[in-house]
């Protein structure tokens, strides 16, 4: 089995094409274990830029989807498509036309609008390929089953330009048999490219692969996914802070027809698991609360150094996260939740106004803060647990609820009402800053 994933270079990875490149690599790692090749379609020179080609390489590479063979450029191909191209018209399997759009709609309107074009040979021009008049061209899709072209219905098509250059179609056929591909997973979008792809493929003796288009991803409103109405790219999902584990483990899930009931797996499983057969004909919803469920999963899955390490490589932070991380895993679900949670343990309090006005705006307030501090004051050594046994204390004493005292501790430390556990990020912080933290608040609202 071979499978190959072939993007056209175009500066972003849509979640459509990541999740293709996604599938073949499952296909590639699991018990089939396919070679997986992967081929950038680079013949558009305005969008193939060099940069391009190296964001792609990196968006599969952060998604730690590895290939077996490539990246083969398709223009490194040339002499390859030269060379088929003539071995087709050597054998009358296709021909120079000078017909144009004019002299199509002509045919059109003489042989009626349901005919495919059929032109002459003019020994120059474009080259067409010549469809037979009799019979269609079928393949059985995986996914979708039986799709059947009459070929009477289809234009002769145009595979090179007058100046030999090669049409799409074309090229993506001969690279497909010269790469003996034996599956071709993709898109949706590329099924009506598959009759014209068969029928090269046909005019030169090779036996097409296995088809499986797989079904768009859409938003939940049903329209297709674009940047304007939130992540679109990869890159984008890099930056909202998923980690690639949880957008492999997500796309996977989208349309692949696994149980509904399990959804945290490790790309390892995801590949044991999946069965090209059970992929879903219906559209995918991508649904980012979801993936933002999962991600955390996937950042709650990881050891502390490595989601410290992760972390700091995200925020570029170069003071040790580590203290922190520990504290704040529980209650993020992307790397972008850590840094607003965890930033005052470095940057100082947040300034919240309304935190303040509720939590330290009374004189019972500042009393309890200050009665706080006294007790802290006195802890014999700074742990979590001998923290959590003196403020417990405290609290019995003075006949509080746990908010009435804790909070106002907590906007104290950090500004606001949100933090992660006050008696660990005391302990984070360590005495002398908190205690001088307490200080300020008392100084500027006592
Ligand atoms: N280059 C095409 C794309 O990026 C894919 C071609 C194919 O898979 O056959 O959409």
């Amino acid at each position: 089995m071979r499978v190959r994933f072939a993007p056209s270079p175009t500066g972003q990875m849509h979640i459509g094409n990541a999740r293709t490149a996604i599938y073949n690599w499952l296909l590639a790692r699991g018990p089939e274990r396919a070679t997986f090749v992967l081929r950038v379609e680079d013949t558009d020179p305005e969008r193939s830029s060099e940069a391009n080609v190296a964001f792609l390489l990196d968006a599969l590479a952060w998604l730690g989807l590895d290939w077996d063979e490539g990246p083969i450029r398709q223009t490194d191909n040339t002499a390859r498509h030269q060379a088929a191209l003539a071995t087709l018209l050597v054998d009358g399997r296709a021909y120079r036309s000078r017909a144009g759009a004019a002299e199509v709609a002509a045919y059109r309107a003489t042989h009626g609008a349901e005919r495919g074009f059929r032109g002459e040979d003019d020994g120059e021009g474009a080259v067409r390929l010549r469809v037979p008049d009799t019979g269609a061209t079928t393949f059985t899709d995986v996914i979708r089953g039986e799709i059947a072209t009459p070929n009477v219905s289809m234009d002769d098509p145009v595979i090179a330009r007058a100046d030999g250059s090669v049409l799409y179609n074309f090229a993506v056929a001969v690279d497909d048999i010269d790469a003996q591909i034996t599956h071709v997973l993709r898109g949706e979008d590329h099924i009506s490219n598959t009759p014209r792809q068969l029928l090269v493929m046909e005019a030169l003796g090779a036996t097409p692969p296995v088809y499986a288009h797989l079904p768009l991803i859409r938003d939940e409103s049903g329209k297709k996914l674009s940047k304007r109405h939130g992540a679109a790219s990869v890159q984008q999902l890099r930056d909202l802070g998923y980690l690639p584990e949880a957008v492999v483990n997500y796309l996977s899930l989208l349309g692949a027809g696994f149980a509904a009931d399990e959804e945290f797996f490790t790309p390892q499983e995801l590949a044991q698991r999946f069965r090209l057969a059970a992929v879903s004909k219906s559209p995918a919803v991508f649904d980012e609360r979801k993936l933002r469920h999962l991600n955390g999963q996937h950042l709650r899955a990881l050891p502390v150094e490595e989601l410290t390490r992760r972390l700091q490589a995200f925020t570029g932070a170069d003071v040790d996260l580590g203290p922190a991380v520990a504290i704040c895993r529980e209650k993020i679900q992307t790397l972008a939740d850590f840094w607003p949670l965890a930033g005052f343990l470095y940057d100082g309090p947040a300034d919240d106004p309304a935190a303040a006005a509720k939590w330290l705006g009374s004189e019972e307030q500042i009393a309890t803060l200050r009665a706080a501090r006294d007790r802290l004051a006195q802890v014999p050594t700074w742990d979590v647990a001998s923290l959590e046994a003196a403020l417990s204390d405290l609290l019995d004493e003075l006949g509080l609820k746990p908010g009435q005292l804790y909070q106002p501790i907590r906007v104290a430390l950090a500004g606001r009402t949100v933090s992660p556990g006050i008696f660990e990020t005391l302990a984070v912080l360590g005495p002398e800053a908190s205690l001088a933290r307490i200080d300020r608040s008392l100084t500027t609202r006592g």
